[in-house]
């Protein structure tokens, strides 16, 4: 990578692996104006020193190969007879010539249950060993790929996170990768070797304590690796064919989108489109990384084996903005159903009082997303209302309970029913009256609004849960995106 001659020493030139041609990688989101807004804003300092300086894998002049990140969800890897399909899918690739990396999740519901079983053992858990418990799922995956690769004659061994190694902060639960040295792995990818690496689980280096990198993680560790060894494309296989309009097991009439853009996948993402973690959209876009979400229940051999010219034809690709030619003003309709909201009552209003109900929050690695609060009508208590997920609600209170005796006064009322609505769309920059369309579709069903947020290419609404597929319907019309 080498640096750009510009103020902001963040910015840096990427080789585009296909054309060759040098560009600026995207800025860091937190410099976009977006800092503190949803779930994203802030992390990518650290991104930056996976360092593929080095890193690719050599190739020869005239060389048609290509070195190839495949990445396989939990439904694609949900048992054995699952498995087998996504090592077809791996074998035509190498057949075809290409170096393959490829990055398993755990079996579909096995995370879950290794959660729940946490959670059972104690609700208040030290989350190193939660760590310890719920990364388990992707070394089984990794083992079974590995041994049914070899059963198919190709060479191939399982790599777990600590062996890469992708080294993460020490944020347990939630932890963020800060490097992957992988001089090994790329060695034995040189060597014609199939790397199965674990999704999902990385290592504390100061402690060398197993991490996780928070549920859906494992796209995540692909674009890493992606990124570490210079990969010509990051493909993330799941049980769908492309990044939709909208979720299409919620409206039928969603509509695949050829390509989208890093700005607008970060904002569905972290509006809850899991179909990619926000994270590995950051990064991709930090990089210049060119994913694709691909299906894995396409048979093997309906599938070309990727080359480097053939990359835009299938699936969703997510790039930068300037390739997309025909952009509407909103691309996608996402919600996140697994919100919760808090509201303290009659908290002091006085400087300071923000920092230490919020403080506190961030210390504990709870992400708190939406934040209203209202006027103090007598001008001396407000209420503050803020969402986090639904899945950190009951530490959130035991946080927010411990530092009572710094914020003082208040009641807490909180509840888990409320779904966030979000509107994204790059359009938006330079159309006005998008929100507005949306408030009086939402009214007309007799949706109330209980907070809204907004950023550049964004507009969000909570709303009653129950109310939730109703929204995402109701507003999929109103912008045009339904199928015909
Ligand atoms: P995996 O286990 O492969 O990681 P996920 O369940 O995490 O798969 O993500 C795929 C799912 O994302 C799809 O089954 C789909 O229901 C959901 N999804 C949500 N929003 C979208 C969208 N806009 N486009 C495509 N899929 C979406
Ligand atoms: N197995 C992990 C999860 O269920 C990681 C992933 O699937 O990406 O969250
Ligand atoms: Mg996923």
């Amino acid at each position: 990578m080498r640096q750009c001659m510009v103020a902001d020493p963040r910015c840096r030139l990427y080789e585009n692996p296909r054309t060759g041609h040098l560009r600026s990688a995207a800025l860091p989101y937190e410099n976009r104006g977006l800092a503190g807004r949803g779930r994203t804003g802030g992390i990518l300092a650290v991104v930056d020193t996976i360092n593929p300086a080095g890193a690719r894998v050599e190739r020869r002049a005239g060389d048609a190969m290509a070195l190839v990140v495949m990445k396989f969800g939990g439904t694609s890897v949900a048992n054995v007879e699952r498995i087998r399909n996504v090592a077809a899918h791996v074998k035509r690739e190498v057949d075809a010539g290409n170096k393959v990396a490829v990055v398993v999740s755990a079996m579909a519901g096995a995370t879950n249950q290794l959660v729940a079983w946490v959670n059972e053992a104690s609700p208040l858990h030290d989350k190193r060993e939660y760590d310890a418990v719920v990364a388990s799922g992707e070394q089984v995956t990794a083992g079974l790929t590995a041994i049914v690769l070899q059963s198919m004659g190709l060479k191939a061994r399982s790599w777990s996170g600590w062996q890469v190694p992708i080294e993460t902060s020490d944020a347990h639960g939630a932890a963020r990768i800060l490097n992957v040295p992988g001089d090994e792995l790329r060695a034995a990818i040189e060597s014609g070797e199939v790397a199965v690496i674990t999704g999902f689980q990385g290592i504390d280096p100061e402690t060398g304590r197993v991490s996780t990198l928070g549920r859906g993680g494992s796209d995540t560790s692909a674009v890493a690796v992606a990124v570490a060894l210079n990969a010509d494309v990051c493909d993330i296989y799941t049980d769908v064919d492309g990044v939709y309009t909208t979720d299409p097991r919620i409206v039928s009439k969603a509509r695949r989108l050829p390509k989208v853009s890093y700005e607008e996948m970060l904002e569905m993402a972290s509006s809850g489109s899991k179909v990619l973690q926000t994270r590995s959209v950051e990064l991709a876009m930090v990089h210049g990384m060119r994913t694709r979400v691909l299906s894995s229940f396409v048979a093997p051999d309906q599938m070309q084996a990727v080359t480097l010219d053939n990359l835009d034809t299938i699936g969703t690709t997510v790039c930068s903005e300037d390739e997309i030619v025909e952009q509407q003003v909103v691309s996608g309709i996402a919600y996140a159903k697994d919100e919760a909201k808090v509201t303290l009552l009659k908290v002091d209003d006085k400087p300071g009082i923000a920092a230490r109900i919020f403080g506190p929050l961030a210390d504990a690695s709870i992400n708190v997303d939406m934040i209203v609060q209202n006027v103090a009508a007598d001008g001396n208590a407000t209420d503050m209302t803020f969402t986090v997920q639904a899945a950190e609600l009951t530490r959130a209170l035991a946080v927010i309970e411990a530092a009572k005796k710094d914020i003082g006064h208040f009641d807490v009322k909180a509840s888990d029913g409320v779904a966030k609505i979000s509107v994204i769309g790059v359009g938006m920059r330079s159309h006005a009256g998008v929100a507005a369309r949306m408030f009086q579709a939402l009214a007309e069903k007799g949706i109330n609004i209980l907070a809204i947020s907004t950023s550049e290419i964004k507009i969000s609404v909570l709303i009653d849960a129950a109310y939730a597929e109703l929204a995402v319907r109701t507003l999929h019309t109103l912008y045009g995106l339904d199928a015909d």
